[in-house]
């Protein structure tokens, strides 16, 4: 179908819960993606951090081939080979000793809220109160349903939708002392991403998430951290968390975790996640063998493969470093930061108009926070002379200052 009939059949029947750019995308390979008219585009987005691996990886192609072919689905009322497997491997690699697989980030933080509340009913001991309050971020993200658009520390996603979950606090990020001032005798939970990604790409100070944690264990509250979008090799290891020297009690995953494929996860330690008991959670396509197959190569290659972690890691530092230079003679950068291959370039100015003249020169980048943060989430296979290429457009259209 030629892209404007696709587009105008997109404004015919699918709901305006998107301001989509007149693009079709039709292919992709690696760090490129290609329009239903042929134009070739470098994608920063990335799927909004899914495609670690870039487009259409072999191993999660063929894996999903031959998954395919073997067995799409059937209920998680049996065992699902897949999905043990991809669960022996994230409890291998990370804190956690027990998996939950859903479909998504809000997904994934619905099981974890769920989880924290019935584990604080259980371990109420003597006390006379219920413990159900979950502390979170001011400019956080945590997804769209009711419940995570409450958790959601931003009015702008609320609003319209009121009335909101009850039990929900809100304190301002990298701050350790609103955090213990906001606790109450209700308070049975601290949920927070390590880097605030739709917020702005917002890094804590290294002591911020230690301070958290110490605080949790002084009183006795679970630390959920939200790596919806900085894990899976993200911002350089497997995990955000590991770069802090602290482990969460619950952690939240989806985004990266299937490599395309939508798949989400909650995983926790044994002594959290045994308050979930049969009945208390579930999910039809949670754990589905087509998408565990996409996720087991997904992890295999980032874990395995040894080098995608500290090419991340290379290639982030040089991302930053070539956009910090352009810091030096573009007066409308505040700032540059990112951890990883998630990286924030803040203006003084609303972005929007870069975003799409960069899709005009055929490069997909995307802007958060307020509008004013262009945001660069590239596979982590991408290389220098891709990055060398965005920052030279980047630097050609700033001084054009659109
Ligand atoms: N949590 C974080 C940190 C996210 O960045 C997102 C999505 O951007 C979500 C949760 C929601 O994930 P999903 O869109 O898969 O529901």
């Amino acid at each position: 179908m030629e892209a404007r009939k696709i587009i105008e059949d997109s404004d015919r029947y699918l709901m305006h819960t998107y301001n989509r750019f007149p693009v079709v995308l039709r292919k992709g390979r690696g760090v490129k993606v290609w329009g239903a008219d042929g134009k070739e585009y470098l994608d920063f987005v990335g799927g909004v951090a899914v495609n670690v691996l870039g487009h259409c990886h072999p191993k999660v192609v063929i894996a999903l081939q031959k998954q395919a072919q073997r067995l799409l689905h059937v209920s998680n009322l049996y065992h699902i080979e897949p999905q043990v497997k991809l669960a022996r491997i994230l409890v291998t690699h990370s804190f956690a000793d027990k998996v939950f697989f859903c479909n998504s980030g809000a997904e994934a933080n619905e099981a974890a809220m769920k989880l924290a509340r019935k584990y604080a009913k259980e371990h109420s001991g003597h006390r006379d109160h219920d413990r159900y309050e979950i502390i979170t971020a001011l400019n956080s993200f945590h997804g769209r349903t009711l419940a995570t658009i409450t958790a959601t520390g931003q009015e702008k996603f609320q609003k319209g939708f009121e009335p909101l979950m009850p039990g929900f606090k809100y304190v301002p990020f990298n701050d350790i002392q609103a955090l213990e001032a906001a606790l109450t005798r209700n308070t049975c939970a601290v949920l927070l991403e390590p880097i605030q990604g739709e917020g702005g790409v917002k890094l804590p100070s290294e002591e911020y998430l230690k301070q958290v944690r110490e605080l949790c264990d002084r009183h006795d509250l679970l630390l959920i951290l939200d790596e919806v979008q900085t894990g899976i090799g993200r911002t350089g290891k497997l995990f955000a968390y590991e770069h802090y020297g602290i482990t969460p009690d619950i952690m939240t995953l989806a985004k990266g975790l299937g490599g395309g494929a939508p798949i989400g996860a909650m995983l926790a330690t044994d002594r959290v996640a045994a308050a979930f008991k049969p009945g208390n959670h579930a999910s039809t396509f949670g754990g589905n063998p087509l998408v565990c197959a996409a996720a087991i190569a997904t992890l295999e290659a980032v874990i395995e493969d040894g080098f995608i972690l500290d090419h991340c890691n290379r290639m982030g530092n040089y991302l930053v470093e070539r956009l910090a230079q352009l810091k030096e003679y573009h007066q409308q950068i505040m700032e540059v930061r990112g951890r990883g291959l998630l990286v924030g370039m803040e203006l003084t100015r609303d972005g929007m108009p870069i975003v799409t003249a960069c899709l005009e020169r055929g490069i997909l980048i995307n802007c958060t926070g307020g509008g004013n943060v262009l945001r660069f989430m590239p596979p982590l296979t991408v290389e220098e002379k891709d990055i060398d290429h965005v920052v030279g457009v980047l630097d050609e259209l700033l001084e054009k200052a659109l």
